[in-house]
């Protein structure tokens, strides 16, 4: 069975309406795959990004729900499955972190940045593993961090939330590897975006070889390469983007 014509292809981006998010997915419409944006509560900038995308001559629908909320998101992914061109992509982007040093982490914040990563990976890509293994093609791209890989002071939860992403992903490539499914991590370094906002950068840049902070589009071109057909054989796989970081 052949893949889907790309414009077939449709990909879902979740935390699409800001930075990395927003950078994937108007990269992805570039390349013509059509787009479904989910964001949690900010619709003003989903409704920029959905138009910066039609304005490239994209397509994409704004799908409103919290990845961490089980019943939202199967009610959210019902809908988008009700469409008759396939979901081929999924990026599992969404995701927020809340620092501290570990005997300061409240439950509420360990709950908040767990859910959101880990919970919300499993509520977004099970209900489209079973359509993507019928068409024998699929691509999974997680949004991990160089946290994940390294472990980060100041964020256990953070650190703990990406690298279970790290671990899901390699488990998941191994289970849909024959059916043309693949399933692979990006983890980027310090990103500009309003996540890192409170960031000192006296304090980061002499860790990072290339001593600059990296861009959402830097993130975006290799979820993009991850997505597309020259990735074929790359599966379970973590692609840092951070400048040497790691
Ligand atoms: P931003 O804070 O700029 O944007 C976060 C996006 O995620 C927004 O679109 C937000 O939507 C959405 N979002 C947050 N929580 C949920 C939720 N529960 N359900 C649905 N959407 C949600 O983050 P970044 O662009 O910086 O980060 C994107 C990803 O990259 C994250 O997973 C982050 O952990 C990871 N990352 C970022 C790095 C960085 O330096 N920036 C470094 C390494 C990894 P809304 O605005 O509507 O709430």
């Amino acid at each position: 069975m052949s893949p889907p014509p790309i414009c077939d292809r449709r990909a879902l981006v979740t935390g699409g309406s800001r930075g990395i998010g927003a950078a994937i997915a108007l990269r992805l419409a570039r390349l013509g795959h059509p787009i479904i944006l989910n964001y949690r509560s900010n619709d003003d900038a989903a409704q920029i990004v959905k138009s910066e995308i039609e304005a490239l001559g994209g397509e994409a629908v704004l799908l409103r729900f919290d990845v961490a909320d089980a019943a939202a998101t199967q009610k959210a992914m019902e809908t988008a499955l009700a469409d008759p061109r396939p979901i081929s992509v999924v990026v599992n982007n969404a995701g927020v972190a809340r620092d501290g040093v570990f005997p300061t982490v409240t439950d509420e914040d360990w709950e908040l940045v767990t859910r959101t990563t880990l919970d919300g990976f499993m509520h977004v890509t099970r209900p489209l593993m079973m359509p993507m293994i019928r068409k024998r093609f699929g691509r999974v791209v997680n949004i991990s961090s160089v946290s994940g890989v390294l472990g980060t002071r100041g964020q256990v939860n953070y650190s703990a939330a990406k690298a279970g992403l790290i671990g899901a992903t390699k488990a998941l490539s191994k289970e849909v590897a024959r059916r043309g499914v693949t399933v692979n991590c990006v983890a980027p370094g310090l990103i500009e975006t309003e996540m890192i906002a409170g960031i000192h950068m006296d304090h980061v840049l002499p860790m990072i070889p290339m001593q600059r902070i990296g861009q959402p589009d830097e993130v975006a071109a290799a979820v993009a390469f991850l997505v597309s057909e020259d990735a074929s054989y790359i599966t379970g796989q973590v692609l840092g983007v951070n400048g040497g970081f790691a």
